[in-house]
């Protein structure tokens, strides 16, 4: 897992499924940086590099291993796998930077296949050849077809933002503003809160649950999977392997332009800020007069005098995983290794869902009498959202530093972020809360260089290096 990343579920799988068909697996770990995955390579000799990686910095970080292997003289293959990558990103930014054959790896099921054909004595050529002409279809596609997503410029977007009606619904004061911490939340409490279908993503099986349990092709699996995960989420809730903790905070708010300004307490709105959240504005062409919308769009401006609030919150069901892997590992059991660390994920989330119901009925109290079964939970039935940064209305990963100095995360949770940005403990979930019932997710899509050079400036921050931050959704 490249550096600066955490994540490695994914690599795990493909290591184990490498290994059992006898191909030899150096796992260098996760957060490598590139000067150390080429000197391994070569001082081991390798075959092929296997690059991992979850969130959209990583994409970044493996374009620059690819230049480098490039620069170095390397010609063996390299193979790009993970959430955020894809074949029309290898392709354009990856594959462009070392001449040597670059493959991307959908899931893991497929790593076998690849590099099977990549080592083949009589097919190889013809199958890295059969993928570079794949990749320069996609390159000469894109760019043919780039004129297609128009943007309008950063002004218009803005002329273009969505609308709400400030007067019609003053903003619910909340019963406990400020920020409250819990150092260690019942796990039995979250069990019941699970979202179980991500967790038979995890290990490629397609199908929701509960209907994966019973499916023709993948039931039978999914049955025993599912078994296993019952019986050690037992022991993890009965032998505490884990901590579960968490940290909410309510505070005033009001949109200043793109961006949201928070305040400690209701007497110090409007004097100095005790954070500012920047965000990022929809900048493609809209019909049918949709606006082009930002998250500051869920917050009542400045100007209009009304008195908003905004929340943010980070939870982590990690603490206590790492010696638990390691015991696994040690007993070379991989399997109950990445089994526990797909567990740990699930909490994560069931707790997110948890704490912002809790947050919505109580600390806020917007919605006291909500009362959602977990399946309506999962749809989202309720009033407001919780986008996480990172994720599409708000990619920019560099908004989790303001959140985490905000509500002193590192300090009162023991979550850190990397250099990328990533949270460790990886079984880790961050956000904000937005209460208004018009509040929804979207995605910002690209976005132009006048809003890229704004947020710059906006942030304080290099243009080089913002833009760096930005390049996924760079048009
Ligand atoms: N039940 C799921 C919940 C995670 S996915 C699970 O257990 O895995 C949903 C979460 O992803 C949301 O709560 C939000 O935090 C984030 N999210 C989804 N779409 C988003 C978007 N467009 N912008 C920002 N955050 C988003």
């Amino acid at each position: 897992t490249v550096k600066g990343d955490v994540h490695d579920i994914g690599k795990n799988i493909v290591g184990v499924v490498l290994q059992c068909n006898n191909y030899d697996v150096i796992d260098l770990g996760v957060m490598v940086p590139c000067a150390k995955i080429l000197e391994t390579a070569r001082q081991e000799n390798v075959d092929i590099i296997g690059l991992s990686g979850l969130i959209t910095p990583s994409l970044e970080e493996m374009a620059f291993l690819a230049g480098e292997m490039q620069r170095e003289g390397f010609t063996i293959p390299l193979l790009i796998g993970g959430a955020t990558t894809s074949r029309a990103h290898t392709a354009v930014k990856i594959e462009t930077q070392y001449t040597g054959p670059v493959v991307h790896v959908q899931d893991a099921s497929r790593a076998v296949g690849v590099a099977s054909a990549l080592l083949s004595d009589d097919g190889r050529e013809e199958y890295v050849a059969g993928v570079k002409a794949e990749y320069d279809a996609i390159r000469i596609h894109r760019a043919s077809s780039g004129k297609a997503t128009r943007l309008v410029s950063l002004a218009d977007a803005r002329a273009n933002r969505m609308q709400i009606d400030w007067a019609a619904t003053p903003a619910p004061v909340p019963n406990r503003p400020g920020v409250t911490v819990f150092d260690s939340w019942p796990l039995d409490d979250l069990v019941s809160r699970i979202d179980w279908t991500p967790f038979f993503q995890t290990w490629e099986l397609a199908g929701h649950y509960p209907d994966i349990l019973q499916d023709a092709v993948v039931g039978e699996t999914a049955r025993s999977l599912w078994a296993d995960a019952q019986a050690m989420l037992g022991r993890i809730v009965s032998e505490r392997w884990l901590t579960a903790r968490a940290v909410v905070g309510l505070f005033p708010a009001n949109a200043v332009g793109d961006d949201i300004a928070l305040w400690s307490t209701e007497a110090a709105r409007g004097g100095e800020r005790a954070a500012t959240i920047h965000t990022i504005r929809q900048q493609m062409a809209k019909a049918d007069g949709r606006p082009n919308m930002a998250l500051a769009d869920f917050v009542a401006p400045v100007e209009s005098g009304v008195p908003d609030w905004v929340g943010a919150f980070a939870v982590t069901t990690g603490q206590g995983i790492d010696a638990r892997v390691a015991a696994f590992e040690a007993a070379h059991d991989d399997y109950n290794a990445i089994l526990l660390k797909a567990l740990a994920d699930r909490l994560a989330e069931a707790l997110a869902e948890r704490l912002h119901e809790t947050v919505r009925r109580e600390h806020w109290g917007y919605a006291a009498g909500e009362a959602l079964d977990n399946q309506a939970l999962i749809q989202e039935s309720y009033q407001g959202i919780r986008p996480a940064p990172g994720y599409p209305a708000c990619p920019d990963h560099t908004e989790k530093r303001t959140l985490f100095r905000l509500l002193d995360v590192p300090a009162l949770t023991g979550i850190t972020l990397t250099e990328s940005c990533a949270m460790l403990p990886t079984a880790s979930v961050s956000g904000w809360y937005f209460w208004r019932p018009e509040a929804r997710y979207f995605g910002t899509g690209m976005i132009g260089e006048d809003q890229v050079a704004d947020l710059a400036r906006r942030k304080g921050m290099a243009a080089e290096e913002m833009g760096r931050w930005l390049a996924p959704i760079r048009a």
